[in-house]
């Protein structure tokens, strides 16, 4: 059984959704179909859940609403289309009604992206002769109540499984969206339809999971920062899954996890260029490059959090992470000294684990200790084998690197990666000129 995904501009137009459902159509083996919303949609629904002008409000619902009706317009059924989605459309308007001050709100209001391409697409799989059971991705998404990044609830997504999908059959479902123990609706954070699929996939014991994308795999690095990068053949679940918590957005952060406790394959291919290789995801790799790939994350924070009291003092650094996890902020890079420890937060608005570093927070770190927030930064982070050698890649790269400002290193923790932190103008430059020197041949 292959678990596929397609995201957004693989569903965003009709023309698209054709070359998407040809796909499923080609291998009946592909049995579970999950989606995102079109791209765009999720966008425009983050926007509206804080947009409180009406006019403005009404031209992003009649840009959602043009949206999905240009491809409605190309199907063949199109009266019973309508009818469900504007079914969809008008929840989704009658929502915004109950504006509620709890987060609960936000997240049923994200998932209409969701349910209005699944509704489309069932269609579309229909005209090309895969009868598709259209299955509520909340009935077996069972996740806690953490709205806008919710944590899936393994054992309960496998039982809902079992009842909801029976081997034989074909169902398409919505990325992205789950539910709680109370039903609300709930969301896996921005990009989450990978982490979805891949939950799905070692829910029902799928073989392989399908990654299809508006790129031919996984990149040295991102081909919209550099158009030399290329598709990697071949890439470990280690280096694949430091290269998205880095900000390879080809894949949600998440996404390996489940893949690998479920001994499920994973493929990364273009929807636009099926034919292409892709780029596979397994556990050992035959080459182990030292370097295989550049990340960049954007929109970093650094946080330096200095103490006098830290000096020949116990007890600091619980007192400071302890304060970061009461307010559930995750921190990424950590360097100390013995005065100050310096740590990144990951503040980027559609990042999968956004950091919120609210006036609180800083007022409770404010009672212990002097608290120097720097925005505008960005992490690089080298992704490949072997990189926590010195006998490597430091020594050049850290000349290459002289002329730039480099706030933060972090060479040593792990083996796949080595990053650093660079003033945000920087970050693409230096991007280019490392990938350029180390990794075009
Ligand atoms: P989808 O909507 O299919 O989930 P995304 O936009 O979330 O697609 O992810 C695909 C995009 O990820 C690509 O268009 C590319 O710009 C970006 N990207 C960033 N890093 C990489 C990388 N290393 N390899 C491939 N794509 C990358
Ligand atoms: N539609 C959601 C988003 O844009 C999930 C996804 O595309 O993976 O974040
Ligand atoms: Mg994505």
């Amino acid at each position: 059984m292959i678990v596929s995904k397609f995201g957004g501009t693989s569903v965003g137009t009709f023309e698209a959704m054709q070359r998407s459902a040809k796909i499923v159509a080609a291998d009946r083996n592909r049995q579970l179909i999950v989606i995102s919303a079109t791209s765009g949609t999720t966008n425009d629904l983050v926007a509206l859940s804080s947009e409180k002008d009406s006019t403005s409000r009404e031209e992003i619902l009649g840009r959602i609403e043009e949206r999905h009706l240009s491809i409605i317009e190309k199907c063949k059924e199109q009266d019973q289309l309508k009818k469900e989605f504007f079914e969809e459309f008008s929840n989704l308007r009658e929502h915004l009604d109950f504006v509620g001050r709890d987060k609960r709100w936000k997240d049923t209001l994200y998932s209409f992206g969701e349910l209005m391409s699944t509704r489309i697409f069932v269609q579309v799989l229909n005209e090309h002769g895969v009868d598709a059971d259209w299955l509520d991705a909340r009935q077996v998404m069972k996740t806690d109540s953490t709205f806008g990044n919710a944590d899936p609830i393994i054992t309960s997504i496998k039982k809902k499984a079992e009842d909801h999908i029976k081997s034989g059959k074909t169902y398409l479902t919505q990325g992205f969206i789950g539910s709680d123990v109370f039903g609300n609706t709930t969301t896996l954070g921005r990009g989450g339809s990978d982490f979805s699929a891949s939950l799905f996939a070692e829910a029902v014991g799928a073989d392989t999971l399908e990654i299809w994308t508006d790129v031919a795999g996984v990149y040295t690095t991102d081909p919209r920062i550099v158009p030399e990068a290329h598709p990697i053949q071949e890439i470990s679940f280690d280096e694949a899954a430091e290269l998205s918590v880095f900000g390879g957005k080809v894949l949600h952060p998440a996404t390996l996890k489940p893949a690998i406790r479920g001994g499920v394959n994973v493929r990364v291919a273009s929807s636009s260029d099926p034919d292409a290789p892709g780029t596979y995801i397994v556990k050992e790799t035959e080459e182990k490059p030292t370097l295989r790939a550049i990340s960049l994350r954007k929109d970093q924070t650094l946080l330096t959090v200095n103490s006098l009291e830290m000096l020949h003092q116990h007890g600091f650094l619980a007192h400071l992470f302890k304060t970061l996890a009461e307010h559930k902020i995750s921190v990424d890079l950590v360097s100390t000294s013995e005065v100050s420890v310096a740590l990144t937060l990951d503040t980027a608005v559609n990042a999968a684990n956004k950091v919120e570093l609210t006036d609180e927070v800083l007022e409770e770190l404010g009672r212990f200790a002097e608290v120097i927030v720097e925005k505008d930064l960005a992490l690089i982070a080298l992704i490949g084998n072997d990189l926590q050698k010195t006998s490597g890649i430091g020594g050049p790269l850290f000349t290459a690197l002289e002329k730039f400002n480099v706030r933060l290193i972090c060479h040593g923790a792990s083996p796949n990666n080595l990053c650093f932190l660079v003033d945000h103008e920087e970050a693409e430059g230096i991007v280019q000129m490392v990938h350029k020197k180390f990794i075009e041949k």
